[in-house]
């Protein structure tokens, strides 16, 4: 049998199945139910009848026959009815002679059963057509012998009608209920997952160069109106993503054209005539500067790209005070060179978790950059502990960050107009808050133009 691939032909076919079992287990309880009842309700009016007959023997002559002579007594009109019922009465000699014998098979008396002084109910065939007959032999006993037998029997033609005809109203209305089931889940089916087709042609559709595609759905809180919603925001995060990247791509392009655009022209200059050695030293010194540029903007592009991934930290714990320690005497010749104090003000030891190399990356940058943005003044280095974070500031005195752009700063290749003129990427900041992200921690700058501004890092011990 070729699969049945639809989830809604397959729903269909198990809501007929389950059904057609359940109307089988129902139509079968009743059809045993009735028979059971109607059975014995057949074999209780023979029993009794038998009964009935057994005690109006002997009542006049002392003779084993019914009195059936007396035309007119009371007790007769009893026989009638039971005749009327369908009911054949037979009296039976000792021996299985019919003595008497009233009823449709009054011809038909059966032989009685072999052991003698107890009664037995059978099912017979009817020697003619073999009509099923149920039959009744009730011994008649004298003194502990049996001397006769009172039969009475009744055709099962009648019940085995009526069942027949309840087989046959079972076997169609299941029929017929399991196909309206099937048939009404079919459409129901295909109702409650009409969203999931849209589901899948929109999911068709999608590429990359197409990602603003979006279901839409109405919200109607059920699974399917779920999943459309975490759908169209999977796609939402994927657009914005790819949108990053693409955005990132550019940039990135955008800023590697820039040194190499410069070296070029360098060299277009001094190849187009004959140079003096101080014009080559100085086209040399220029080319260093830009080769330099080059190597710190792949270097950082490098490091973000890396970030990007999730970083894989090496862990260990660090006594921050050593490490800003450090940092900061390398960086303190470059600023007294500048004219720039540098001032710490550490605790004796903050112990936290976290990667030494990226840590002195970050903290290079932030001074860097305080660094970079102050033409005088002072530059300070605090830590401190508060709430199971050690909180590094790091304040400069230099030209500050403008309100509008300070939501911005920490985005990839974001410059602040002003500080085109200093040399930077726009990169410095985005890898320090990757950073401070990988350790579980929270970067912050505030900053007031002119004045200086500070920025805060909180990581987690
Ligand atoms: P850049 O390589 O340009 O310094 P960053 O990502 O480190 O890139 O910084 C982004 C921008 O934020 C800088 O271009 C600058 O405008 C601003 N900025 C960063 N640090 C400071 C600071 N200490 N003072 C003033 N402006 C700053």
């Amino acid at each position: 049998m070729k699969r049945i691939r639809t989830l809604r032909a397959r729903f269909a076919l198990w809501l007929t199945l389950l059904i057609l079992a359940f109307l089988a287990a129902l139509g079968g309880f009743v059809h045993f139910t009735l028979s059971r009842s109607l059975y014995g309700a057949l074999d209780d009016a023979l029993v009794l009848s038998a009964k009935q007959v057994y005690a109006s023997l002997r009542e006049d002559d002392g003779s084993l026959l019914m009195p059936l002579a007396a035309a007119n007594a009371p007790d007769l009109i009893e026989f009638d009815a039971f005749i009327q019922r369908g009911q054949t009465l037979i009296i039976l000699s000792q021996t299985g002679e019919v003595l008497q014998a009233v009823g449709p098979f009054r011809r038909e008396p059966f032989p009685v059963p072999l052991s003698p002084l107890q009664s037995k109910l059978q099912t017979r065939a009817s020697q003619g057509k073999g009509e099923p007959i149920r039959v009744y032999d009730l011994p008649i006993n004298e003194n502990g012998q049996t001397v006769g037998w009172v039969q009475t029997m009744q055709s099962l033609v009648s019940v085995e009608d009526a069942l027949e005809r309840l087989r046959t109203a079972l076997l169609i209305g299941s029929g017929l209920l399991s196909l309206l089931a099937g048939v009404a889940g079919y459409f129901l089916a295909g109702r409650a997952l009409a969203p999931i087709d849209k589901i899948t042609n929109t999911a068709r559709r999608i590429s990359t160069a197409e990602l603003s595609a979006r279901l839409n759905l109405p919200d109607t809180g059920d699974e399917v109106s779920r999943l459309a919603a975490t759908f169209d925001e999977m796609l939402a995060r994927i657009e914005t993503g790819f949108d990053r990247e693409r955005q990132f791509t550019a940039d990135a392009s955008h800023e590697l054209r820039t040194p190499l655009t410069a070296m070029k022209t360098i060299l277009e200059m001094v190849r187009t005539s004959e140079r003096s050695p101080a014009e080559y030293r100085g086209a040399l010194d220029d080319l260093a500067e830009e080769t330099d540029r080059l190597h710190a903007l792949v270097q950082e592009l490098l490091q973000l790209a890396r970030g990007e991934g999730g970083w894989e930290l090496q862990r260990e714990e660090i006594d921050l005070t050593l490490l800003l320690v450090d940092v900061a005497d390398s960086l303190r010749p470059v600023m007294q060179n500048k004219g720039i104090d540098l001032r710490c003000d550490l605790p004796p030891s903050l112990i936290i978790s976290g990667d030494t190399d990226q840590l002195i990356r970050l903290f290079v940058n932030l001074l860097d950059n305080a660094l970079n943005y102050t033409e005088k003044g002072i530059i300070s280095l605090s830590a401190q502990q508060t709430e199971g974070y050690a909180r590094i500031d790091i304040a400069d005195t230099g030209i500050g960050i403008p309100s509008e752009h300070l939501p911005h700063i920490f985005e990839r290749f974001y410059r602040v107009e002003s500080a085109r003129s200093a040399r930077g990427t726009g990169l410095g900041l985005s890898i320090a808050r990757q950073i401070v992200q990988a350790h579980g921690g929270r970067l912050t700058a505030q900053s007031e133009v002119g004045q200086g501004t500070t920025f805060s890092v909180y990581l987690p011990q």
